[in-house]
């Protein structure tokens, strides 16, 4: 071989194993072979046994170009159809390489070859050439052990790829099991379900639903304008597994509870069917959501009885409205001073989204312990929803409160928190409140008093948070 022909098979291997972007690797590939003979573009395209459609490698796996002409779309096809234990398809036909090499050479505008593995062709790679180009069979020796060596790298991108998704599903399992140990409100779970799940269906859209007086009610996200999700709600039936529309793009997989439809989630593409693989993921992932949704709804049969908070062990809502009823009258009774305090973490949304909601948990656990640390036995703290807490302090006019407030502030601001799992992972994240307080006028109900508060909390909020805002 001379050295023309060895320097592109080192190129190529020196490629092949270089870690490079799926674009980028393509593009490598066409500038070496191009330096090697004159080409019009070099195509990998992969055969998706989900969609049974060729997906094209260097353009993130999409389907073959839309905007390819017909017939182009089709000769990838037909290569792919042809080419099984062949070497190479030339004008629609499939050759094998002959036992000897021979001076034949011959003219041909394009030229496919098999990405193989165990002997079985999984896609194809295609090289369309300036018109009549000459080749010969040397040339046809060397595109020989081109396509092996795409084969190999091939294989191991499939590979990795899957046992990825593989890994995200386990872990998309194991988060919807896990919220339970925490939590056991729906209106926090499900939009979390919604959330999780949807970052790992990622090609298609995810509504969850929950049957509330014998009517779908959609939970997460906040809209669904698709009339054909809710024709296909209609249709759901507990005796089979899940439901597709005709077309394939929408599928609604119920959350049963003893057998009952208890709500259901539906995957929406905008683009592609779903595939086999994404049913089976999702079936899978409901069946999960339906025992955490089950389970957290038994706990708050359980837990209406319950007068504290489970993860921050202060009071509950129920409580709260118990002991405000409780203390706006008596502060009429005795007309005695009563203020009345809300708090909302800044920015906690962030801390979650950055280090998951394990570490969102613990930093509701500990504000809420400096918080009841700095507190009198006679303030009432509360946990009022979500990241907000709110406070009742008996005895206490406006600008006693502030003080306690300015003093809650500062403890919280002054101790980061710690999170993490892993002793190799533990971080400190600080951790700021904005606060909101109003002192009650015996004209208005605890209800009116706690929503001047949160008028005053949103004022902190929007004047640049952590910070005490007085109404
Ligand atoms: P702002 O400063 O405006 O208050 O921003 P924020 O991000 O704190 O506010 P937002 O209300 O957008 O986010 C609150 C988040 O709190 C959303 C929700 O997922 C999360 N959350 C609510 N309850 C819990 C819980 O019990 N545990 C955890 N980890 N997160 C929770
Ligand atoms: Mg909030
Ligand atoms: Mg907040």
């Amino acid at each position: 071989m001379d050295n023309n022909k060895l320097h592109f098979l080192a190129k190529t291997a020196d490629i092949l194993t270089r870690e490079l972007d799926s674009s980028e690797l393509v593009k490598e590939l066409k500038v070496v072979l191009e330096s090697y003979i004159t080409l019009k573009d070099l195509n990998i395209y992969v055969f998706d046994p989900n969609s049974s459609t060729l997906r094209n490698y260097s353009k993130n796996w999409s389907i073959i170009d839309e905007n390819l002409p017909q017939e182009e779309k089709i000769s990838a096809y037909n290569a792919y159809n042809t080419i099984h234990g062949n070497d190479f398809v030339i004008n629609n036909k499939a050759y094998k390489l002959p036992q000897t090499i021979g001076e034949i050479s011959f003219r041909i505008n394009s030229l496919y070859m098999p990405i193989v593995k165990g002997g079985m062709c999984f896609g194809i790679i295609e090289i369309d050439f300036e018109e009549n180009t000459s080749i010969d069979m040397e040339f046809l020796f060397l595109m020989k052990i081109f396509g092996a060596q795409i084969s190999l790298k091939l294989q191991n991108i499939v590979l990795n790829e899957q046992s990825q998704v593989n890994v995200e599903f386990h872990d998309a399992m194991k988060n919807i099991a896990k919220i339970i140990e925490t939590q056991y409100e729906l209106n926090y779970i499900v939009p979390l379900i919604g959330e999780m799940l949807d970052r790992f269906i990622s090609d298609h859209l995810i509504y969850v639903f929950l049957k509330q007086e014998g009517e779908f009610k959609l939970i997460w996200p906040k809209a669904c304008n698709d009339e054909r999700i809710f024709e296909a709600l209609k249709h759901l039936d507990s005796s089979y597994g899940y439901i597709l529309t005709n077309d394939d793009k929408i599928g609604a997989f119920p959350l049963l509870t003893d057998g009952e439809i208890t709500g259901c989630i539906v995957a929406r593409s905008m683009i592609e069917k779903l595939s086999k693989r994404d049913i089976d993921y999702l079936e899978q992932l409901t069946r999960q959501s339906a025992v955490t949704i089950n389970r957290a709804n038994n706990y708050s049969k359980i837990l209406q009885y319950a007068t504290l908070d489970a993860l921050t062990s202060l009071n509950n809502r129920r409580q709260f409205e118990t002991r405000l009823k409780q203390e706006v009258a008596a502060a009429k009774r005795q007309q005695k001073p009563l203020c009345g305090m809300m708090i909302d973490i800044d920015f906690f949304k962030k801390v979650n989204d950055t280090y998951g909601h394990a570490a969102g948990d613990e930093v509701l656990r500990k504000t809420a312990c400096i918080i009841k640390d700095l507190l009198r036995e006679s303030d009432i703290p509360s946990r009022y929803g979500g990241e907000e807490f709110a406070i009742l302090l008996p005895f206490t006019h406006l600008e006693e409160a502030k003080v306690v407030g300015e003093r809650l502030r500062k403890a919280v601001e002054a101790a980061p928190v710690t999170v993490g799992e892993e002793e190799a992972d533990k971080q400190d994240i600080s951790v700021t409140i904005s606060m909101g307080i109003a002192e009650f006028n015996p004209e208005e109900t605890g209800e009116e008093l706690f929503e001047r508060a949160d008028k005053a909390l949103y004022e902190a909020k929007k004047s640049g948070r952590n910070r005490v805002v007085t109404i």
